[in-house]
């Protein structure tokens, strides 16, 4: 039986709704419906940390127009993204991976929402050993060849190339050509010294690929940014896929706030 209309839920014009997570979106009926009055839809603006290096997770977040940074922060302060999360994802696997900490810290990049649960009923319902955990499974291992191809992208593979592929994979997850971002931030996202970003940003703007002002990125030319980046930016975007093939029991099996 798949019952609907529950208390709780967002009504069907609500500008946010769980379902604009990919994760949530994938749920069957029954395991979404048990999640969805714990769900809480939250702010995330624009540098917001949500959990510090060795910092307990007390929830975890599945961002629907929000995207967050996976830093991994060195002693010196020094940091770079491994990872980014929109919402094809989720915010703190340690909570079902069963470390509850992880190294890494997560921050806001591009302000949005997202719905956050509490750790222990994402754990409950992961324990259920049902198609959420299949899914989160699923998740976590895309997020691996995540870190991994960044590790190797960041060794060998040139800066104008990496902040292409960076690009590419926000606008991905963005409604918008418009990137609110500053080159300080962009910089510690690739690990790199400004003026390599200054540098990198300047031969993007000659070439009419981007138009940059302080504080935003506009892409111009989206063609011109997938013709300037490594192979890194059609391999991230294929595991991407894979992740939604991967769910064939998706949300065409259709909640009812999944539907317009
Ligand atoms: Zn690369």
């Amino acid at each position: 039986m798949s019952e609907t209309a529950q208390s709780g839920r967002p009504a069907l014009s609500s500008p946010h709704n769980p379902s604009q997570n990919h994760l949530l979106a994938a749920l069957p009926v029954a395991e979404f419906e048990r999640l969805a009055e714990n769900l809480e839809l939250v702010p995330l603006p624009l540098g917001e940390i949500l959990y510090e290096p060795n910092g307990r997770l007390q929830y975890a977040y599945f961002p629907t127009t929000a995207i967050v940074s996976l830093h991994y922060v060195m002693e010196s302060g020094a940091s770079a993204e491994t990872a980014g999360v929109g919402n094809e994802g989720v915010v703190g696997i340690a909570l079902f991976m069963g470390g509850d900490t992880t190294p890494s810290s997560a921050v806001v990049h591009t302000a949005g929402h997202a719905y956050r649960l509490a750790g222990r009923l994402l754990k409950l319902e992961f324990n259920r050993a049902g198609l959420m955990q299949q899914s989160m499974l699923l998740y976590t291992q895309a997020l691996i060849a995540q870190i991994s191809q960044t590790a190797a992208c960041n060794r060998h593979h040139a800066v104008e190339q990496q902040l292409c592929r960076w690009l590419l994979l926000t606008l991905d997850r963005l409604h918008s050509n418009d990137l609110v971002m500053t080159q300080e931030l962009v910089a510690s996202m690739l690990g790199v010294r400004r003026e390599g970003v200054t540098e990198a940003a300047g031969n993007l703007q000659r070439a009419g690929c981007i138009s940059y002002r302080r504080g935003h990125i506009a892409v111009l030319d989206r063609a011109g940014l997938e013709s300037r980046t490594c192979e890194c930016y059609a391999a991230a975007r294929k595991e991407i896929s894979a992740l939604s093939a991967g769910r064939d029991y998706s949300v065409s099996h259709g909640h009812p706030t999944s539907q317009n």
